[in-house]
């Protein structure tokens, strides 16, 4: 799969941003798309350079809420660059989202009828083309959109739901760079289902 590069932030386009953090479709900082680490380097950089704000540099750039989404993560105001552990009424970032989803679509797949009749393969394959539209992370929903046009969803029954998914994670693990994963119903059965044996 030919992946998408998404728009990041550079010292020429963003001079007052870290550099690297992606872009959503209106050029703004993506929360759903950079992960809580990258998002923290903004309230760094703008205690470390306060003038940038006070410049409206932020603000001007319509990145004003990106900052206060940064500095959630803060807990107190006595430690600006103290990060908050427990995260869980802030919003999603890619990683929360990617990790959630994944929960999502690999336990379902595991709870999904061992032969699927019709009606129950339409409604999955309407799910993950849903999902692959409105996955929030724009650049990700492109990279997933062109992956499963490839390799169209099959959802005749659970084990082949099951590897089928694991493919298509295994297909963003590697443009991630991350470790691939076994995709034998045994292993896939253990992690989403059963648990490890005793
Ligand atoms: P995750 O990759 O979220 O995996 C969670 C757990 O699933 C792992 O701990 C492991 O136990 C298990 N697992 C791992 N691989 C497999 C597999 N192949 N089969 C079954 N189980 C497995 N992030 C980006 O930065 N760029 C993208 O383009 C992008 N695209 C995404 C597309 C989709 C549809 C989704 C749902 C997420 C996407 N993400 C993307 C998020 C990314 O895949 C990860 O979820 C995120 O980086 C967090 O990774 P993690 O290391 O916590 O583990």
């Amino acid at each position: 799969t030919v992946s998408t590069e998404p728009k990041r932030t550079t010292k020429e386009t963003h001079p007052h941003l870290p550099p690297g953090l992606i872009l959503d479709e209106n050029g703004k900082v993506c929360k759903v798309c950079n992960t809580w680490a990258d998002i923290s380097k903004i309230k760094k950089k703008k205690v470390s350079s306060n003038s940038d704000e006070s410049k409206g540099n932020i603000s001007s750039s319509g990145l004003g809420s990106m900052a206060g989404f940064a500095s959630m993560m803060n807990s107190s105001p006595s430690s600006s660059s103290t990060i908050i552990k427990d995260r869980k009424d802030c919003p999603a970032d890619n990683e929360l989202l990617g990790r959630s989803t994944w929960t999502f679509l690999h336990t379902t797949a595991s709870y999904y009828p061992l032969k699927a009749n019709e009606r129950q393969q339409i409604q999955m394959k309407n799910l993950l083309e849903s999902l692959s539209i409105f996955y929030p992370c724009n650049w990700c929903s492109k990279d997933f959109q062109k992956d499963i046009i490839k390799n169209p969803p099959i959802v005749n029954g659970r084990e082949n739901l099951m590897k089928w998914l694991c493919e298509r994670h295994n297909e963003v693990n590697r443009k991630l760079q991350k470790p691939e994963f076994i995709c034998e119903t045994k292993i896939l059965d253990q992690r989403w289902k059963d648990g490890p044996e005793d």
